[in-house]
């Protein structure tokens, strides 16, 4: 019977009958079965895909486009758009260019970065998330309510979030931040309060805070839900009677949601390929959650660091990635895998 060739872009659940190693094919027994899966819910959430279209449409239109340090946390799609003209830039760099667009990308700025920008005259394409912006301003009006010099019209505003806030002297608050030091949308979290708020990494991190003072918790938009809660409860347990305790669930569910759909592909497979680049935080989180439930999980950045070893005995593939990885990353994996292995096109999509 004559066979039929599918084309590559169909072979996402494809059976194939060989595998390779990243020189030689390799051949495995004749009834050796393998599919490959990239997770429909990984890729781009809606706010690195705004960035990075806003910065194709300025390319497009022909304007110098510089970015304020890496527009996602991928090398490859960095690579693409540095090709397609967009000059990554560091703050440092930023302070000697005049008169020039710069994009900020959507993890946002402290407002230093928008002061510089108006001393220099400097256009900014502001692609901050609207979630991550949404965070700067609640802390920015915390910081205002309980922190910053108190002026007449402030002190006669009583606050949503907290009522009892007006009654409390100033100064002594704790804006306290879940979340990575030194990231970029925590710089401009902590930005938003003069650089007062504490910044928590970790659940192990929290028996710092003064539970004597009142607290305000709020977190970096990608770290995890469960984590979160621990810190909640320990400050709930310890936190002094006079001192006031709240707590802002500010994590974005653009990646919270793709927690329980992760761990389910990646209970599914033999293998998970978890593409991302390193300095990612959610795909800290989501490949930490594919390995708890799958420990034969791999991050790659890219197809070049599959391991032939990996893929022998194995019968199910699965492809996923974070927020900041691209689809067609995730579809030039299993095309690698595909294009280095004997494949047997007579074979149909089993899904
Ligand atoms: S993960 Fe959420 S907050 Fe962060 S850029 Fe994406 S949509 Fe915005």
């Amino acid at each position: 019977m004559a066979r039929r060739r599918l084309p590559l872009h169909r072979i996402c659940s494809i059976c194939i009958l060989s595998l390779f190693s990243s020189r030689q094919p390799i051949r495995l027994r004749q009834n050796s079965m393998l599919k490959i899966e990239i997770d429909n819910g990984s890729g781009f959430c809606f706010g690195v895909t705004t960035a990075i279209k806003k910065a194709e449409e300025e390319l497009a239109a022909g304007s110098q486009l510089y970015c304020l340090g890496d527009i996602v946390h991928n090398g490859m799609e960095c690579e693409r758009l540095r090709q397609m003209g967009l000059i990554t830039i560091n703050h440092e760099q930023m302070r000697q260019l005049h008169h020039v667009k710069v994009l900020l990308r959507a993890h946002g700025e402290p407002p230093e970065t928008y002061e510089l920008a108006k001393r220099n005259d400097i256009e900014i394409i502001d692609a901050t998330c609207p979630v991550v912006l949404q965070l700067q301003r609640r802390i920015k009006r915390q910081y205002e309510q309980s922190l910053a010099p108190t002026s007449s019209t402030q002190e006669e505003k009583t606050s949503d979030e907290n009522p009892s806030i007006s009654s409390k002297p100033k100064g002594t608050a704790q804006i306290v931040i879940f979340g990575k030091p030194g990231h970029a949308e925590v710089l401009g979290l902590v930005g938003q309060t003069a650089n007062r708020a504490i910044v928590v990494a970790h659940f192990e991190d929290v028996s710092k805070l003064d539970f004597t003072r009142d607290i305000y918790l709020y977190s970096q938009t990608t770290k995890n839900l469960g984590e979160f809660h621990r810190i909640i409860e320990y400050i709930q347990q310890h936190i002094s009677p006079s001192a006031t305790f709240m707590s802002f669930d500010t994590i974005c569910r653009q990646v919270a949601n793709r927690m329980p759909n992760i761990c389910n592909f990646a209970a599914r497979h033999d293998l998970v390929l978890f593409v991302c680049g390193h300095k990612s935080s959610n795909g800290k989180v989501l490949f930490g959650e594919c390995r708890r439930v799958n420990s034969n999980s791999y991050q790659i950045e890219s197809a070049a660091e599959i391991d032939a070893k990996w893929l022998k005995g194995v019968k199910t593939i699965g492809i996923c990635g974070a927020t900041s990885t691209p689809k067609w990353l995730m579809e030039e994996c299993r095309d690698y895998i595909i294009a280095h292995s004997n494949i047997d096109t007579n074979t149909s999509d089993d899904e």
